[in-house]
């Protein structure tokens, strides 16, 4: 080989190490409405896999959304995470988020759990159901959302405030099946069955009910996992509702790449790990949440709680239906 020929083998070879390397420390940006605890121990491992740096900042989703809008173009985030369809469906409805086309998102998480135009997806599913004193009732007292309005649980049951996403994802997802009369009926009924008034917190709201001061009430299934772990006797059950019909009302944290994503490549590959075999165990079980690829099994105090059908409604329909849950609610007096 002569001099000349060497000299550009070289430079082929130094070329490829160096865009490799670029292509190594391409760092992603993250904005997530997931805490610091969560999701750290994430990041890292993908680090560790990859190489690739996830830098990452911690807020409140409407902070955050806030945030990405003033940006604008000069965001330095390329991925939201958050949680609630509701939320993932305002930051999309805000221009926040691109259309992804990913055929491993796509094989991974269910069509329901995920944007039907593909700007977001479910990383992790809780579901909303009922629980209860187990001193008080048992399963055979329940059955529905709906029953949960009938005069026989007056000064019975305990809710959160109206005020959350979280049961205006619930009541969306309700106006959604039954439409906006027979939805109104039921939210007047659970208001006439308060105990309380509703609670701050899922977490006082379970707490009120272990104490008594209510028998039954809905929330979201990882703050009862919580409460479980500090006090493995606390007289509480998780019931799963509506089997005969439409299901248990489940929500997502999810996420999507910024519609001003510097790194729109590393964006799409950190979101397609995070949906991943492998790294979904590790993005649910930390706080007790069921994986939404369908591959995974959840952690064995999940499953314990035993199976259920879900609610196969598109969870889009939490955001596009928010804004009358939301009238709705306050129509109905649900504080
Ligand atoms: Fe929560």
């Amino acid at each position: 080989m002569k001099c000349k020929q060497w000299l550009v083998l070289i430079a082929a070879v130094v070329a490829m190490w160096v865009s490799y390397s670029a292509l190594a420390s391409d760092e992603v940006v993250v904005y997530s409405a997931r805490n610091e605890q969560l999701i750290k121990p994430l990041f890292d491992a993908y680090t560790k896999e990859t190489g690739v740096e996830v830098k990452f900042v911690t807020g409140k989703a409407g902070s955050l959304m806030q945030r990405l809008k003033a940006e604008g173009e000069n965001t330095p985030a390329d991925l939201l995470i958050t949680v609630d369809a509701g939320n993932l469906w305002q930051a999309a409805n805000m221009g926040l988020l691109q259309t992804v086309l990913s055929e491993k998102l796509n094989q991974s998480i269910p069509e329901y759990l995920r944007d039907p135009e593909n700007r977001w997806f479910g990383l992790s599913v809780r579901a909303r159901t009922i629980v209860y004193n187990t001193d008080k009732l048992s399963d055979s007292d329940l059955s529905s959302y709906e029953d949960l309005a009938e005069p026989k649980w007056r000064g019975k049951l305990c809710l959160r405030t109206s005020k959350k996403v979280y049961n205006q994802s619930l009541v969306a997802m309700m106006i959604a099946e039954h439409g906006k009369p027979q939805t109104e009926s039921i939210v007047k009924g659970w208001v006439a069955n308060l105990a309380t008034k509703p609670f701050s917190s899922d977490t006082k709201m379970m707490q009120a009910i272990a104490a008594g001061q209510c028998d039954v009430g809905i929330g979201n299934t990882y703050y009862f996992g919580r409460l479980e772990d500090k006090d493995p006797t606390i007289p509480l059950k998780l019931f799963w509702p509506n089997q005969q019909g439409s299901g248990v009302h489940v929500n997502i944290s999810g996420g999507g790449v910024t519609q001003h994503a510097g790194n729109v490549k590393g964006a799409i590959a950190l979101l397609e790990w995070l949906a991943s075999e492998q790294a979904q165990n590790l993005f649910s079980d930390s706080n007790h949440e069921y994986p939404a690829n369908a591959a995974v099994k959840p952690s064995a105090q999940v499953a314990a709680w035993g199976a259920f059908k879900a609610n196969p409604l598109n969870v889009a329909k939490a955001g596009e239906l928010q804004v009358e849950a939301v009238k709705l609610m306050d129509r109905a007096g649900y504080k």
